[in-house]
């Protein structure tokens, strides 16, 4: 495989950046691999596991001599590493990101990089698992998932040529869509379903105070199922609610809308119109995930199943 990049420093190597590192590691697609991180356990682990050579703490180092940089820590947090390490990146190397949210950290980095930002292309790796940090990297975890460029008004071809190689290298499906439209479709399906995991954890434990939290003690798979991504990690969570609040708080509202719906038709006892919106919902999730067959080995095999790769 051609290479994407002689040195390449990953800030942040955690879930998404370990990974990405692990799967350009595993084709040869990467000559040097440098990991900056706030936290030398972490850094640690990543050299333990051999997702990196080098760690660095101290962005200016980090960057030196560097020919593309990945930023994937949290998202409020990303244009500042982009500006700490810019002071000594090479005029040459390219700058991408891994952010959940694109078009205020698109604003940000280009407001940091100024005259330099045609080297920035914003990046979404559609891919994750509840876990974080360098010990959940997994080798596989981005290939045959889609990942989305977003570049902005600057970004030159050149630039998104090169970010768009990178992804396609660790086995990425890669497309591209204005940073706003990413904002509103991904506010949809993956930041409202998480705060509504948040939520419902803490609604089912609140509710379950007085009775010693022992309802929880009987959560099966339906709540199971729902609230697996609850377990995500808050730092993250917390930096997307407030990146991308208009349109997570349009995706609530809607939310709202329908549990009111439903609610009022439970109020009133209307069978007709609480069975008529659980079959809408049914033929949609069908749509998008037509229902497994049950596997054998029963319901071992499909636990495990489930746990993997789901975001
Ligand atoms: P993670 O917590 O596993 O890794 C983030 C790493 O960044 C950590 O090791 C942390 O120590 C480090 N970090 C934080 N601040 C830093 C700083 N100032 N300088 C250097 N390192 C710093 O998180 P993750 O799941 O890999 O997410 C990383 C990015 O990717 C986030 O922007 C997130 O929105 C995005 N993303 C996450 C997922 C997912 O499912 N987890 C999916 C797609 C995109």
């Amino acid at each position: 495989m051609r290479r994407v990049a002689d040195r390449l420093v990953i800030a942040g190597v955690g879930l998404i950046g370990g990974s990405l590192a692990m799967a350009l590691r595993a084709r040869g697609a990467v000559g040097e691999v440098i990991g900056l991180g706030r936290s030398a356990e972490n850094l640690r682990v990543a050299r333990r596991r051999g997702i990196i050579d080098r760690a660095e703490r101290d962005p200016e180092r980090a960057a030196r001599g560097a020919d593309l940089v990945v930023v994937a820590v949290p998202v409020q947090t990303i244009a500042p590493v982009v500006g700490a390490l810019s002071r000594t990146l090479p005029s040459s190397a390219v700058v991408t990101d891994a952010g959940s949210v694109k078009a205020p950290v698109l604003a940000a980095v280009e407001r940091i990089l100024g005259d330099t930002a045609s080297r920035f292309c914003g990046s979404h790796p559609v891919a994750g698992t509840e876990h974080s940090g360098a010990a959940a990297a997994l080798p596989a975890l981005l290939e045959g998932r889609r990942c989305v460029l977003t570049p902005g008004a600057h970004t030159t071809a050149a630039t998104k040529r090169r970010v768009h190689a990178l992804w396609e290298a660790a086995g990425m499906r890669v497309e591209e869509m204005p940073a706003a439209t990413h904002d509103r479709i991904f506010a949809l399906v993956s930041h409202l379903p998480h705060v509504a995991a948040f939520a419902l954890v803490n609604a089912v434990a609140d509710a379950d105070r007085h009775g010693g939290r022992r309802a929880l003690t009987y959560a099966a798979g339906g709540f199971k199922d729902w609230t697996r991504i609850a377990a995500s990690s808050p730092e993250m969570w917390r930096d997307i609610c407030l990146a991308n609040r208009d349109e997570l708080l349009r995706a609530v509202d809607a939310f709202g809308v329908a549990v009111e719906r439903l609610r009022d038709a439970i109020v009133i006892g209307d069978g007709a119109a609480i069975a008529a919106e659980l079959a809408r919902a049914q033929t949609t999730r069908r749509r998008i995930a037509p229902a497994a067959a049950p596997r054998p080995g029963g319901l071992r095999a499909r636990r495990g199943a489930r746990r993997s790769r789901g975001r």
